[in-house]
């Protein structure tokens, strides 16, 4: 019998909370079985050699748009082949009725089993959903959707309000097709709900709301005033046109309601200086109110002062290279929690024409490793293992995965990316394996490329190759405390 399975031996394992140290790791089955400095490897049906090497926990991109703008098992299976090239083997992905993703409307217990099983035959990767209630009878569902569902995590999108308001076009409500109003009222209403939820269920983990704050009554006044008079350089035009302090404001906004309801909130993909000192500013004032404060990918490795073209939209914008410093620092000094890509891939001719009316977003889980380890470690001296924190512990830990996912801890799942930071790359649509078309990113040249993932004790990404199959991935249930044994 053998010892192990799989043994990966001689790389410089990133620990999350611990440091970064040479170890060997040994899987039996789906798990980690041993860590060890010396692990003996007679007996070990399989070796991998990882010196010269870094051995991460396998990446948690937890904000996502599978299916949003494709359809959506094409979408799953070619975004999630991307992500498990980019060494992420759990993508935690936001879910809403209504256009896009399943145009469907329709209760969550009805349509949240349909989606599980689309998406257990597409995912390569372990996924899991956050889930936007659209209705009030959505509201009803959230109890449910925790306790059997396995979504701990609600969303509220702030720019909906103005599609349903009194005056909105009939296109904006077929959009979402709802009859009902989203607005503030509605939001007070949500987070009562999931603040009554949290409090049941809080030993299992938190049950939170996801916001993306931008404040879309201020939105339509400034981008008036750009487009009447334009730069004419498109990624400045458009930031100017979502300024920070409407960021700014839209936190402010939430945070108070958060506190009056107790509602737990993730602010989402900070991405200016005012934002991020916005969300440490609520926390300090409420510090009662559990806040996440999230980062991208694009936000931190993009700057609107870089040559960027129209296909680099995305709300909210890309934003100066003060900012992009700004966004740094707060990682470094672990304000910024969690670092995500927001990964959302629309066809490329849905990009160009009008700037204002083209589709915001751009798909980017490959590059997870690869910005964080040029940018932040090469560049800024973000350590290894804080590496291994911020794309995968603490994404696992808000998101109440950890320590099935997330950890490098005997009992753990045994998902690794396996990382060489110091050869440079290219970006190349070829190594980013997407369906997408295009990227901002691409002729960046990057070091920290994963040339090997492991999702359960199962090798999925391989020097170069993707060998794991659509529908290799599980639907995990979150919190995971609640749903499974360990
Ligand atoms: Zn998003």
């Amino acid at each position: 019998m053998s010892t192990y399975d799989l043994l990966i031996k001689g790389g410089q394992v990133a620990v999350p909370y611990v440091g970064t140290r040479k170890l060997d790791i040994g899987i039996k089955g789906e798990k980690i079985a041993a860590i060890g400095t010396d692990l003996a490897e007679a007996g070990a049906h399989k070796t991998l050699d990882a010196s010269g090497r870094c051995v991460f926990p396998g990446a948690v991109d937890s904000h996502f748009h599978i299916g949003i703008y494709r359809p959506f098992a094409e979408d799953a299976v070619s975004e999630s082949t991307s992500a498990a090239s980019g060494g992420v083997t759990t993508i935690l992905s936001y879910f809403r009725t209504g256009r896009d993703y399943l145009n469907k409307v329709g209760p969550f217990r009805e349509i949240l089993p349909e989606l599980v099983g689309i998406s257990e035959k597409s995912f390569l990767t372990d996924f899991g959903y956050h889930i936007a209630c659209m209705t009030e009878e959505h509201i009803n569902e959230i109890e449910w959707l925790v306790a059997e569902g396995g979504v701990s995590t609600l969303k509220y999108y702030m720019f909906y309000k103005l599609l349903t308001l009194a005056g909105a076009t009939p296109e904006a409500k077929n959009y979402l097709m709802i009859d009902n109003a989203v607005d503030f009222g509605y939001l007070y209403r949500f987070m009562k709900e999931v603040a009554r939820v949290n409090r049941i269920y809080r030993k299992y983990g938190k049950i939170s709301l996801s916001v993306h704050c931008e404040n879309p009554e201020i939105i339509q006044a400034t981008q008036a005033e750009v487009k009447a008079n334009p730069s004419g350089i498109p990624m400045q035009d458009y930031s100017n046109a979502r300024p920070p302090w409407q960021e700014e404001l839209a936190i402010n906004e939430v945070a108070i309601m958060a506190r009056y309801t107790d509602c737990p909130v993730n602010l989402l993909h900070l991405s200016s200086q005012k934002a991020v000192e916005a969300g440490l500013d609520v926390a300090r004032r409420y510090p009662e109110i559990p806040f996440l404060l999230e980062g991208t990918l694009h936000h931190l490795g993009l700057s609107n002062e870089m040559p960027l073209a129209q296909n680099a939209k995305v709300n909210p914008p890309i934003r100066s290279k003060a900012d992009v410093d700004f966004l740094w620092q707060s990682l470094i000094e672990d304000k910024i929690k969690t670092v995500v890509s927001d990964h959302a891939c629309p066809p490329l001719e849905r990009k160009q024409g009008d700037l204002w009316t083209c589709m915001p977003g751009f798909g980017g889980t490959s590059l997870m490793f690869p910005v964080l380890v040029t940018d932040g470690y090469h560049k800024r001296g973000l350590p290894l293992h804080r590496i291994a924190e911020v794309s995968s512990a603490n994404p696992a830990r808000y998101h109440n995965l950890y320590p099935k996912k997330g950890a490098i801890m005997v009992g753990s799942d045994a998902d690794l990316a396996i990382v060489d930071i110091d050869t440079a790359k290219e970006v190349t649509l070829d190594n980013l394996f997407t369906a997408q078309q295009f990227s901002p990113e691409l002729g960046m040249k990057l070091k920290g490329w994963p040339d090997t993932t492991v999702l359960r004790g199962e090798v999925i990404f391989d020097k170069g190759n993707v060998v794991a199959r659509p529908g290799n991935g599980k639907y995990i249930k979150r919190p995971v405390a609640l749903h499974y044994d360990t």
